[in-house]
């Protein structure tokens, strides 16, 4: 740690929060050089649905590298890139209808939402772009222009030219349609709001605290994009690889968006990133947009280990049950402290606190009683559950009791000056 704190720049985040050194970690566990155990309810910001060092994806890496697989390959036809494109291809897409190229970027979610803004704006012939109030899509300046939350902007950093953002589903409460307002914007010549090239969104945003939009919204949003000739770019980085209970985030509404960014879970736990793009919107010259890490071969293969588990009932039975505890768990625990329901759905879930105070109350007593859990939302106060989809059940279960306990110690929470950590 000392080491940490003399070389690491000042930007280093999470490991001033989780101030330990964790040293091996096998699905929803990880351990510290103490031999510390901890039960992870943050599994790399929903880089892990699959846990940490699932035996499949394990054994084909192991296997791989034994074999002097190829390593770096640029876009160059590999062996473990065929067979991504084809499992991915019968596993995800074919069963969907789902008909889209892919365009492997650089292996960083905020890399996709670069390609996917500028392949929308060219096919499009439009600059501008609609990105929503506590919308989070990466920190490269493209992607920043589009993410909300000013703590990560600087004046310094330049424009966001080209970005407007309008309020997201239930921003202004239950009783207020902000579809129906965008809708009225782009209707009206005079609304000072240009026809943008293309609407991105996160159906749940993660970052911006787990606001769920509801499908009604999200289909409603589909429409105007038909009927402005809008591309909609969904970024399904945090909540897309079956965060949400299926493949794609968007599946309970029934749309098809015409862009999709996927990251963190797509590469197994290993970097990589997928821009899938309808194949009319594909507009881009060969080599256009380009990136020497693009196509990661270790992650071609995790990721192939990995996506046949779709096929699989033992892995959709368990992702199922332990949606279903989590859901029931947070509820109740919402209820004995008087918090508001929890939000989410799948895999994915915040419990809302009164202030940020309170809430790193709570993390930190997890912490030091072996749970690591994340805060997300404008003001930091939500409580985000990102287990590991494989989580067992026995471990989801001692990991809620942890919170539980964090929760009463913490009590009472809507009294800041009185939040003390155990
Ligand atoms: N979009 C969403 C929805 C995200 O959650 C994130 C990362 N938290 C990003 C984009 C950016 O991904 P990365 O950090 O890999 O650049």
């Amino acid at each position: 740690m000392e080491s940490i704190a003399r070389l690491e720049s000042e930007v280093r985040g999470y490991v001033r929060s989780f101030p330990t050194v964790f040293t091996q970690s096998r699905n929803a566990h990880l351990w510290d050089e103490q031999g510390r155990q901890y039960i992870d309810f943050f599994a790399g910001a929903g880089t892990l649905n699959y846990g940490h060092n699932h035996p499949r994806i394990k054994a084909a890496l192991l296997d791989h590298i034994q074999q002097d697989g190829v390593l770096h390959g640029l876009d160059l036809a590999t062996s473990a890139k065929i067979r991504f494109l084809e499992t991915f291809e019968s596993v995800i897409l074919r069963p969907r209808q789902l008909d889209y190229r892919l365009q492997f970027t650089g292996p960083t979610g905020t890399n996709a939402i670069e390609a996917a803004i500028k392949v929308a704006r060219k096919a499009k012939s439009r600059s501008h772009v609609v990105a929503f109030t506590n919308a989070y899509h990466g920190h490269s300046l493209g992607a920043l222009a589009l993410t909300g939350n000013r703590r990560y902007h600087n004046e310094h950093y330049g424009s966001h030219n080209n970005v407007s953002h309008l309020p997201f589903d239930g921003y202004f409460g239950p009783g207020t349609d902000t579809a129906a307002q965008l809708r009225a914007l782009l209707q009206d010549g005079s609304s000072g709001l240009p026809i943008p090239a293309a609407i991105v969104l996160e159906t749940i945003q993660a970052e911006g605290g787990i606001n769920v939009a509801s499908d009604d919204w999200l289909r409603a949003i589909r429409a105007l994009c038909n009927d402005f000739d809008i591309a909609l770019i969904i970024d399904d980085i945090q909540v897309g690889n079956g965060r949400t209970g299926t493949f794609f985030s968007f599946e309970s509404a029934g749309i098809r968006p015409d862009i999709v960014c996927l990251s963190k879970a797509i590469g197994g736990g290993l970097p990589m990133s997928v821009v899938l793009i309808d194949p009319a919107l594909d507009v881009w010259q060969p080599g256009e947009h380009t990136g020497t890490f693009r196509g990661n071969q270790l992650a071609f293969v995790a990721a192939s280990a990995a996506l046949p588990l779709w096929r699989e009932d033992t892995f959709a039975h368990q992702l199922k049950r332990n949606a279903t505890s989590v859901e029931t768990r947070l509820n109740a625990l919402a209820q004995q402290h008087d918090l508001p329901p929890a939000r989410g759905r799948g895999m994915i879930w915040g419990l809302c606190l009164p202030s940020q105070a309170a809430a790193d109350a709570v993390t930190q007593a997890c912490f030091e009683h072996g749970l690591i859990i994340e805060t997300a939302g404008a003001e930091g106060n939500v409580l985000k559950f990102l287990a590991p989809l494989t989580i067992e059940h026995d471990t989801l279960a001692r990991g809620l009791e942890i919170l539980e306990y964090a929760l009463q110690q913490c009590a009472p929470i809507h009294d800041d000056k009185r939040v003390a950590i155990p």
